[in-house]
């Protein structure tokens, strides 16, 4: 029997450099990178991308229902294609979808569906994976939990550098406040405020933390 595949939850707010580390913890260690707000982002531009207001969440649901996901690998990174369409960077990230994804992410049956595929495709890929719920509902029984902070000023900067049209601090109070799995630290996450930290310091401290619960 093969053991388990490798499971290193990432969590925290908007542009708080989780997906960079995941990125470089997962090369690390040989295991995938998953970006799952590419998963909330994807399923909400194919929201928009047929005409569906994302306020109507019957008509949310009904697309839902018909849609399908496929989660794939490039290069170590997870890759996400919804009804077929493969979706790249520029797709995710448009300021139509970053308007609508904290409401869209808060309806129950869209987690219970995209949380289900997280699930599923970490039955046969080590993962390191990202998002606001990993640690704390996706996988709450891995050891390896990690929250990544940074003040609301140093991740609106970030994201301004990046030239992105984003209203993190909106995102932010939806995805903490919403009823179905909210933004929270995991009791047993390794939380690593990287306000005044390079990446290689994030990305050695989480290591180190892994590496160390691993014997
Ligand atoms: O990580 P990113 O900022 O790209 O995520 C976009 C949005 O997707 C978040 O603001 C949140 O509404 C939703 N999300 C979520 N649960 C996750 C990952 C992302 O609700 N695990």
């Amino acid at each position: 029997m093969s053991a388990s595949p490798l499971i290193i939850a990432i969590d925290g707010p908007a542009a708080s450099g989780k997906s960079t580390v995941a990125k470089r913890v997962a090369a690390a260690l040989g295991i995938v990178f998953v970006n799952s707000g590419a998963m909330y982002r994807a399923f909400t531009w194919w929201v928009l991308e047929n005409g569906i207001d994302p306020a109507d969440t019957a008509a949310v649901l009904d697309l839902l229902a018909r849609t399908e996901f496929t989660c794939g690998e490039e290069n170590g990174v997870g890759t996400i294609a919804v009804g077929g369409v493969p979706m790249t960077r520029s797709e995710l990230a448009s300021t139509g979808v970053n308007g609508a994804v904290s409401p869209i992410s808060a309806i129950p049956q869209v987690r219970e569906r995209l949380v289900a595929e997280q699930r599923r495709y970490a039955t046969d890929h080590g993962v390191a994976m990202e998002g606001r719920d990993i640690g704390s509902v996706v996988f709450p029984d891995t050891p390896h939990k990690f929250y990544i902070d940074a003040s609301p000023e140093v991740r609106e900067a970030r994201r301004r550098a990046e030239g992105i049209d984003d209203s993190i601090a909106k995102r932010d109070r939806i995805d903490s406040s919403r009823k179905t799995s909210p933004l929270v630290i995991p009791d047993d996450a390794v939380v690593v405020d990287s306000s005044e930290m390079g990446v290689d310091e994030v990305v050695e401290t989480v290591l180190a933390a892994i590496l160390g619960r691993m014997g």
